[in-house]
C-alpha cells in the first residue's frame, strides 16, 4: 500500500527515543521529512544524525512544557514549511500515591501532558484549515480510558487529550483535516524501564520477577498478554496520517492489545 507521505513535512514531539524515535522511524521509511526534538542539544543531534541514514531529518531542541521554549520551536519548524503531520507524543509517566500527590505535581502533569499538546495544536491547527489538508495525531494511553489507580495524574491528563482530540476534529468538520488521538497499553521503552522500577517497588517485588508476571498479575485483560513494540505503534501512527485513513477522525484508536475490555 503506498501511503503517499513522501515528503510530507512529520513533527514527532519527544523523538529523541522510545516510541517518538519509532514513529520518527516508520515516518522516514515512507520518504516524509521528519522534525526530531527533545529537551537536550547534544541528543537531538545524535539521534538527527543516526535517523539522517533512513531519509531527510531536522533536529529541534525544546522542552514544551515550557511556554517560550515552545512558541521558539514552533517558528522554527514553521521555518521549514507548512506542517503536513503534527505528531504529540511526549508525556511523563510514573506512579504516584494519589493521597500525597501535591497542587504543584498536578500542574506539572498538566503543563507536560496536555499543555504541550495545546501548545503546539493551537499553532498548527489553523494552518491545517486554510490548506485544507493536514493530520494532528496525538499519543494518549489506554489510561486515559481505563484510569490506573497508581497514575491517577497521568490518567487524567490522558483522558484530557481524548477530549481534546475531539474537540479540535469537531473544529475540522467538513475539511480535508483529521485530529485524532491513539491509546497504547504497555509498550517497551525507555520510559516503561524506569516505571517498572517504580511499579515494582510500590507493589514490594523484586523487579525482574514482577517485569516477567507484569500481564499475568497485572493486566490480565491483555488479549496479547505481552508488551506492544514501539513498531507496532508507530505503524498504526503512520497508518492514521496516510491519505487511505481520511475517514478515521475524531476517534481514539486503540492499540492496546485488547487491555480495554469494552465494545
Ligand atoms: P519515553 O520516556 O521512553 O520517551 C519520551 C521521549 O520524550 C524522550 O525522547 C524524551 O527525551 C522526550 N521528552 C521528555 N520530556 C520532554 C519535554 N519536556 N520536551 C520535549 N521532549 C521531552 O516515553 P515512551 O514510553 O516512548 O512514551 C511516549 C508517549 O507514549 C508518552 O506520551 C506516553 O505517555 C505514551 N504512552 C506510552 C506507553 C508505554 O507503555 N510506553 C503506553 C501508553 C502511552
Amino acid at each position: 500500500m503506498d501511503l503517499q507521505l513522501q515528503d510530507k513535512l512529520v513533527v514527532v514531539t519527544g523523538s529523541t527515543g522510545g516510541i517518538g524515535k519509532g514513529i520518527a522511524t516508520s515516518f522516514l521509511r515512507e520518504g516524509a521529512t521528519v522534525i526530531i526534538n527533545g529537551r537536550s542539544e547534544e541528543r537531538v543531534q545524535s539521534v538527527t544524525e543516526e535517523l539522517s541514514a533512513i531519509g531527510k531529518v531536522h533536529g529541534i531542541a525544546a522542552d514544551l512544557s515550557n511556554g517560550e521554549q515552545a512558541d521558539v520551536f514552533i517558528g522554527k519548524v514553521k521555518g521549514y514549511g507548512a506542517v503536513d503531520v503534527l505528531v504529540n507524543n511526549m508525556g511523563i509517566f510514573e506512579v504516584m500515591d494519589f493521597t500525597n500527590v501535591t497542587d504543584e505535581e498536578w500542574m506539572h502533569y498538566f503543563n507536560m501532558n496536555v499543555l504541550s499538546v495545546i501548545r503546539l495544536s493551537r499553532a498548527f491547527l489553523p494552518d491545517m484549515l486554510e490548506q485544507n489538508s493536514g493530520r494532528i495525531l496525538t499519543i494518549s494511553s489506554e489510561a486515559g480510558v481505563k484510569p490506573l489507580p497508581h497514575m491517577i495524574p497521568y490518567s487524567v491528563s490522558k483522558s484530557a487529550l481524548i477530549s481534546l482530540s475531539r474537540g479540535m476534529a469537531e473544529l475540522a468538520k467538513g475539511t480535508n483535516v483529521t485530529v485524532n488521538s491513539v491509546l497504547p497499553g504497555p509498550t517497551w521503552t525507555e520510559g516503561v524501564e524506569s516505571y517498572m522500577k517504580g511499579a515494582a517497588e510500590a507493589a514490594n517485588q523484586e523487579l525482574e520477577k514482577f517485569t516477567a508476571d507484569y500481564f499475568k498479575d497485572s493486566e490480565p485483560t491483555s488479549l496479547i498478554q505481552r508488551y506492544a513494540t514501539v513498531e507496532e505503534v508507530a505503524d498504526t501512527v503512520v497508518f492514521l496520517a496516510s491519505k487511505q485513513a481520511s475517514a478515521i477522525n475524531g476517534t481514539a484508536q486503540r492499540v492496546e492489545g485488547g487491555i480495554i475490555r469494552a465494545l
